[in-house]
């Protein structure tokens, strides 16, 4: 499973930091980092909640 990111939509407002810390990050520049970009399982409920979250619809989930 990995975290898919459209950075054409994402606006850094940092709900999915807020629902997924371990796996989101901003920086000082409100640049959006994905921490796990394959989530491990222990992950996964906070990163599809994440998903849930963005306002912006700008996170997926991949397969592979
Ligand atoms: S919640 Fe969505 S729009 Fe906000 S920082 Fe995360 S990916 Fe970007």
């Amino acid at each position: 499973m990995k975290i898919v990111v459209d950075w054409n939509r994402c606006e850094a407002n940092a709900v999915c930091v807020r629902a997924a810390p371990k796996s989101f990050q901003l920086d000082d520049k409100d640049q959006l980092h994905v921490l796990t970009e394959s989530v491990p399982p222990e992950l996964r409920a906070q990163v599809e909640q994440a998903v849930r979250d963005c306002p912006k619809q700008a996170l997926s989930l991949s397969r592979d």
